[in-house]
């Protein structure tokens, strides 16, 4: 079985995958995105689209339609607390008009079925149940993908294919732009909860030793997520839900949820962490969300990036498919772009990384971020939101006075 002759092909309907049908579509674009999965389906995540996710989804049309048919809970900020008990509370804030930015809370499993819908509804194409496995090749330029679709084989040719296949991406591994194997040596379980909440609003981070839990409420539920080490990942064995409630059970606030709400059965289990790739793109394809480099899923914002990058993509695949001749220039300022605004983000992360994983170097940092009137502390928020460039937390200076606080106050 064969499918040809389709403008833009995209493999996984993923939030980058529909964000990029959506926008391609309403410019007109024949959009045909192919996904291994049938949807709705559950992905691991900690279920928040922070502030700068929801202003994406404002740019792209799609905000007022989703709210409403998600009712998502509202996610104002979080409380870090750190190995030694201390913690932290800080809102995303307010915009400059005054109104607060807030987040969604919002099981994945009913935000990316509902952004698919919209990408539908603008005339995207959508093909369920095919798992791509190679890209085809016309000389140098990528040309299609081969997949498998139950037992059946199935080739689509395009004129330009998109990788948004997530975490480990097929696409960016059969075009050679894994830049290196995985670093961070991390593995996160999620799980939900039946019931929720006491605190909606605010979604918590804990740090104990290694391990760190999070939690959020979502509308009728709560998402809990632990990530641990990978050298602790073999005890995991085949009994994820057991090992992810006895790993709760170390974190007493969010376990009382545990036991009053109980776990639901499906436990999914996801890393290592840290793909970058060499560059997002090779003359035909182009790569958007995990599938163009991710680093680490502590500060949440894998949609933000899933989305943003869509919308740079598809201006350069606009701007190709309209002049071929212009094709490599186009995918050239897309890569450009795409490392302007995530390298630094990605460098704020490096740096949250590095202090989280040394608990008392992470203890000593929420110690000072509480400080000062939760300046330092709303700064970082407002970054890893997405509203704020990652230089305004970088601050020498500021950390200087937020230190030098802490000293005064002991
Ligand atoms: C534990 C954890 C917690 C996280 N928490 C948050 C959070 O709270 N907030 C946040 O913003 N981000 C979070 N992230 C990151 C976020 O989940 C991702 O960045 C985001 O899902 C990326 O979207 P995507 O569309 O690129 O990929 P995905 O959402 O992974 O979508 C990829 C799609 O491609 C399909 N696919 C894969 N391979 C193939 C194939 N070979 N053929 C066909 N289809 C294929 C998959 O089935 C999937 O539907 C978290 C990540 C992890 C691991």
């Amino acid at each position: 079985m064969s499918v040809s002759g389709v403008e833009v092909l995209i493999v996984g309907a993923g939030p980058a995958g529909a964000a990029l049908g959506l926008e391609l579509a309403r410019r007109g674009r024949d959009v045909l995105i192919v996904e291994r999965a049938q949807f709705p389906r559950d992905k691991p995540c900690g279920d928040c689209v922070n502030p700068g996710a929801v202003a994406e989804l404002e740019r792209l049309g799609v905000a007022g339609r989703l709210r409403e048919r998600l009712a998502p809970g509202q996610l104002r900020g979080w409380h870090v607390e750190a190995p030694d008990g201390r913690g932290f509370r800080a809102a995303f804030g307010e915009g400059d008009e005054g109104h607060t930015l807030d987040g969604w809370a919002v099981r994945r499993r009913d935000f990316d079925a509902a952004l698919l819908e919209e990408a539908r509804r603008l005339g995207a194409r959508v093909c369920f149940g095919m798992r791509v496995y190679d890209v085809l090749r016309a000389g140098e330029r990528v040309a299609g993908v081969a997949g498998r679709q139950g037992t059946a084989s199935r080739e689509a040719r395009a004129r330009f294919v998109v990788g948004a296949d997530g975490l480990r991406s097929v696409v960016q591994r059969r075009l050679g732009l894994a830049r290196r194997p995985p670093r961070l040596r991390k593995i996160a379980l999620v799980g939900h909860l039946a019931g929720s909440d006491r605190d909606p609003g605010f979604g918590e981070l804990h740090v104990r030793g290694r391990r760190t839990c999070g939690y959020v409420a979502l509308p009728g539920g709560g998402n809990v997520t632990v990530v641990i080490s990978q050298d602790e990942a073999r005890a995991i064995g085949g009994a994820p839900r057991d090992f992810l409630s006895e790993a709760l059970s170390r974190f007493p606030r969010v376990w009382a949820r545990v036991s009053e709400c109980g776990l639901e059965q499906d436990v999914m289990v996801t890393g290592p962490f840290d793909r970058p790739v060499r560059r997002p793109w090779s003359p035909g394809a182009i790569l958007v969300g995990d599938a163009a480099g991710y680093y680490d899923p502590f500060t949440g914002q894998g949609i933000y990036q899933a989305l943003r990058s869509a919308r740079l993509a598809a201006e350069a695949i606009d701007a190709a498919l309209s002049d071929p001749g212009e094709e490599r220039g186009a995918l050239r300022r897309y890569g450009r772009r795409m490392r302007i605004e995530f390298g630094p983000k990605r460098g704020l992360q490096r740096v949250i990384e590095a202090a989280v994983s040394r608990p008392g170097v992470m203890s000593r940092c929420v110690a000072a971020l509480s400080q000062r009137e939760g300046v330092a502390a709303r700064r970082l928020l407002r970054a890893t939101g997405d509203l704020a460039h990652p230089a305004t937390v970088l601050d020498p200076q500021l950390w200087l006075l937020t230190f030098l606080s802490t000293t005064h106050d002991r």
